[in-house]
């Protein structure tokens, strides 16, 4: 699908465009989970829309989302639109990051999504898959996609503490984020002389509601969530942008079981995080030749759709808990779990009915 981009970008041909477009729009509709992921065991076992029944300990598969992203590259640059970042933004926060071991530096083959597995590192010497070379690509272009820009534009696409320089008009931006602890972030602009372009922020698809203030002052306008809101020039050095961002608990269901759902936080997928696995289980040859045990499904009552009815928020920032038949239940960002077992989706009773 990416070498059909590729060809759309060397030919013209719009045929090339359709079928990267069709594809992108079948496997994040149809086939992706909440963090993004898509597969299991490395393949499509289920009809389209039915992912209730794919939650394994190969639940996702890290090079499906690796080339999902450079696919969804070449279609931003087409068309740039926030639905492609906000895609990118839920893959990045919530399935790669936190895909490689920070003891060792290896990476993960699968990130698990349900049932209380573990993540599972490649050992250094030992086991080399190829989503240990997808791995080594991914982590050495972290800093790719933060920034588009046209003629007469520059986008923002994520928020993640960068500098940027615009050579052709002079301009730099510092990014001073610390995202998603602080939820928003802060641009400045260095110009040589007084430039006339667009900047353009992402609103995500999570954020209901936002302010933008400049120089110290508010704006009184902001866009929808999956959108970008357009600052119009001129701009002169010293320029200051700051972009707040609330976050939400929101759920995210499967498509094909509404009572099956993960709880969310603006971008972030937050998982039940269990205990600490045995420290020869962390790195392994490969996966499939020893059986794991899952654990049962969590159960949670609460109101349909709304993590906030039945999680409440923790003493460390962006951690949450809960009670599932009388145990306490610790959540924390998905990319946040190294060696313990966790759990993404959970089963939420009515608590009405
Ligand atoms: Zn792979």
């Amino acid at each position: 699908m990416i070498a059909a981009a590729r060809l759309y970008e060397l030919t013209g041909d719009k045929r090339y465009w359709d079928i990267a477009d069709y594809f992108w729009n079948e496997v994040t509709s149809e086939r992706s989970f909440c963090t993004g992921g898509t597969s299991n065991f490395e393949l499509w076992r289920s009809d389209p829309g039915v992912l209730s029944t794919q939650l394994s300990s190969q639940t996702a598969e890290d090079c499906c989302v690796y080339n999902m992203m450079k696919l969804t590259r070449h279609l931003f640059a087409w068309s740039p639109q926030a639905q492609y970042i906000d895609y990118y933004e839920r893959v990045l926060f919530n399935h790669r990051m936190g895909t490689i071991d920070p003891e060792t530096g290896t990476t993960v083959y699968y990130l698990p999504h349900g049932k209380g597995y573990p993540k599972i590192y490649a050992k250094p010497f030992d086991s080399f898959w190829c989503c240990n070379g997808t791995g080594s690509e991914e982590f050495a272009k972290l800093t790719g996609t933060i920034y588009f820009h046209d003629d007469s534009s520059i986008f923002v696409n994520l928020y993640i503490a960068t500098e940027v320089k615009w050579a052709e008009n002079g301009t730099r931006i510092l990014q001073q984020a610390s995202f998603p602890e602080e939820q928003g972030t802060t641009l400045l602009l260095s110009t040589e002389k007084p430039v006339d372009i667009d900047v353009k922020l992402r609103v995500p698809y999570w954020a209901k509601s936002g302010s933008v203030k400049l120089n110290g002052r508010p704006i009184p306008a902001f866009a929808d969530p999956g959108s970008y809101l357009v600052l119009r020039g001129p701009w002169k050095n010293g320029d200051r942008i700051e972009l707040s961002l609330p976050m939400h608990l929101h759920a995210a269901p499967m498509p094909d079981k509404e009572s099956l759902q993960a709880a969310m936080h603006g971008p972030l997928v937050l998982a039940a995080r269990f205990e600490e696995e045995s420290r020869e289980k962390w790195y392994r040859h490969f996966t499939s030749e020893e059986k794991q045990e899952p654990l049962p499904t969590l159960q949670f009552k609460g109101k349909p759709n709304d993590p906030a009815s039945w999680l409440e928020p923790a003493t460390e920032k962006l951690t949450f808990r809960a009670a599932s038949q009388n145990q306490a239940v610790a959540f924390v960002p998905l990319s946040s779990i190294v060696h313990e077992r966790y759990s993404v989706y959970h089963e939420i009773h009515d608590s009405n009915s």
